[in-house]
């Protein structure tokens, strides 16, 4: 088995799940930028953040013989604070040259307020200005459907914004369709106690097909498991998909999404 690991928080995982994630036959990590469990105090906290996706965590990732890329942002929750997305914000054009990183993101939203969209809408507009693609995380829960709807409605509303150069991530049962429908492609989350099970996941794809689809775990700091991915293929295999289809989705899928931008180079 093959996969691509398209959405991982490596930086706060151990050289173990590096290990165990090369053995399971991944083939690359992408990282979007993200809350690092706490809020950060300043903007210079962000430049450390992204110095470490783009130097530091690239370089551990290259010890298991693992390409790394980053996607670079404010996230949603810490966005909440304007003034300090503004600063972050204006700082990301610098990174955005550097060898490994494919685009902004994880933007989107937290709890869909005012302040979470004025700043989606500055990332949006960023990534188009420098022809840079976007993934979104979508909200958790009771804020999700309303969440990405807005989100849907956002990016369609923008001129600049081609859907098939934008992911939005976290779908579930009843919002993989509002996504896809639009012409993005939708991303599914696996995690043990919240966001999809692997069978769970299996549901979906059965009932939405495998077009512009991928699967991530989203491991963190939090409980979650670098290894859902090729445990979701297990689960595929359980209900007798073929090793041709479980390889399109979480190989072919994801390199074809991500070979948009130049830099997705990986044989
Ligand atoms: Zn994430």
């Amino acid at each position: 088995m093959r996969y691509i690991e398209p959405h991982a928080h490596m930086v706060s995982r151990t050289t173990n799940d590096y290990t165990a994630m090369v053995t399971a036959g991944c083939r690359a990590v992408c990282e979007p930028a993200f809350w690092a469990g706490f809020d950060r105090s300043s903007a210079k906290g962000f430049y450390d953040y992204f110095c470490q996706l783009t130097e530091y965590e690239p370089r551990r990732a290259a010890l298991f013989g693992l390409p790394h890329f980053c996607w670079l942002c404010i996230n949603p929750k810490e966005a909440e604070n304007v003034a300090l997305a503004g600063e972050v914000i204006a700082m990301i054009p610098e990174f955005l040259g550097r060898g490994n990183v494919l685009g902004i993101g994880e933007i989107g939203l937290n709890k869909n307020t005012r302040n979470e969209m004025k700043i989606l809408e500055k990332h949006v507009e960023l990534a188009v200005a420098h022809d840079q693609l976007i993934l979104v995380h979508t909200p958790h829960l009771e804020d999700k459907l309303k969440g990405t709807r807005l989100i849907v409605d956002l990016l369609k509303s923008h001129p600049g914004v081609r859907p098939e150069r934008v992911i939005i991530d976290h779908v579930e049962e009843h919002t993989a369709s509002i996504a896809l429908d639009a012409g993005f492609w939708a991303g599914i989350t696996l995690y043990p106690d919240s966001k999809c099970t692997p069978a769970r996941a299996v549901d979906i794809l059965e009932t939405h097909g495998m077009e512009r689809l991928w699967l991530n775990s989203a491991c963190d700091w939090g409980v979650s498991d670098p290894l859902a991915v090729p445990k979701a293929a297990m689960e595929m295999r359980r209900r007798g998909h073929s090793d041709d289809e479980i390889d399109r989705l979480i190989y072919e899928n994801p390199r074809a999404f991500l070979s948009q931008c130049p830099r997705f180079r990986i044989d």
